[in-house]
């Protein structure tokens, strides 16, 4: 742990996220803490003290708010996910939550804004609510915001469109996709190995949505109809980028993300 930095304070409002030159958001500080800090941080602005609501849904849909931990995505979101009825979209909540094998401690503290902006390859918040067709809400410094879909939020390993002094607020999943059968699978080398190919689907009235991470440097989604293997085939073809890390070889990647694909795919028909 690098805790070299000049200050740490705490943001309360909106205008507490204006950075100053050498400043970065901490989230759970997960990441942060665990490896020296980049050269130039010299200050942290701590995002937990925004108070935000960890989740809601309304007619609208779900929010899930930047600060929300993985361990209420896993309990909450989870539980809701577990029953069948309006939210059984939810059900890929726990298995994604527990798919990044975080610690007790670590869970209850490592954010959803954390993970996706970290954006690593096996970023299993990216999972969970790429399948779910999720929007981010990005808040621009100077008090704009846009919103994009997490699928090009994300555009390679540790990459995003955030740019400086941009925060992530939420997290938004339409109210569709939250009564939506979904699925889930992953393999990893070791049984608590990290993730080395992760699928997850959803599926739409006419379409199969599944979205491949882990074993390729950002999500790729894919959408065929139901039941239509051949389909599938074809739309992996054509994917050329296998992540290449220790865990896993780009080969094995591919060859393990079309079974997993086509199990998807067969459990949403
Ligand atoms: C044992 C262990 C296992 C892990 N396994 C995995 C894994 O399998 N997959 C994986 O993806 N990660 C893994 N991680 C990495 C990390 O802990 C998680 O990605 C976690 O979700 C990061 O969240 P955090 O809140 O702790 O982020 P922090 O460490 O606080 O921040 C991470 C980065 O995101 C930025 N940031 C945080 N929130 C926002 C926001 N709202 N807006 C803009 N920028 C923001 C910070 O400035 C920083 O650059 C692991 C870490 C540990 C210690």
């Amino acid at each position: 742990m690098d805790l070299d930095v000049d200050s740490v304070r705490t943001a309360r409002t909106r205008a507490d996220l204006a950075l100053a030159p050498g400043e970065r958001f901490l989230a759970g500080g997960t990441f942060l803490y665990s490896e020296p800090l980049p050269p130039g941080v010299t200050g942290l602005v701590d995002l937990l003290g925004l108070g935000w609501e960890p989740w809601t849904i309304d007619g609208g849909g779900l929010r899930v708010s930047a600060t929300c931990t993985v361990e209420e995505v896993r309990a909450g979101l989870g539980a809701l996910g577990a029953r069948s009825g309006p939210y059984r979209g939810l059900g890929i909540a726990q298995p994604c939550a527990d798919a990044l094998l975080l610690s007790f401690k670590v869970a209850h503290t490592a954010t959803v804004g954390g993970n996706l902006s970290l954006a690593l390859p096996a970023g299993a918040m990216v999972s969970l609510f790429a399948a779910l067709g999720a929007s981010v809400l990005v808040w621009a410094p100077g008090g704009g915001a846009r919103v994009e879909s997490l699928t090009s939020f994300v555009t390679g390993p540790g990459e995003t469109t955030l740019a400086d002094g941009e925060v992530l607020r939420e997290v938004r999943v339409p109210a569709s996709a939250l009564g939506a059968r979904t699925a889930f699978r992953k393999i990893a080398l070791t049984p608590l190995g990290r993730s080395s190919a992760v699928v997850t689907g959803l599926r739409a009235e006419e379409t199969a949505r599944l979205v491949l991470t882990a074993s390729v440097p950002r999500p790729v989604p894919l959408e065929v109809a139901p039941g239509d293997h051949a389909a599938l085939d074809r739309a992996l073809d054509a994917v050329t980028e296998w992540f290449d890390d220790p865990h896993g070889a780009p080969d094995w990647r591919a060859a393990v993300t079309r079974g997993l694909a086509h199990e998807v795919l067969e459990e949403l028909a």
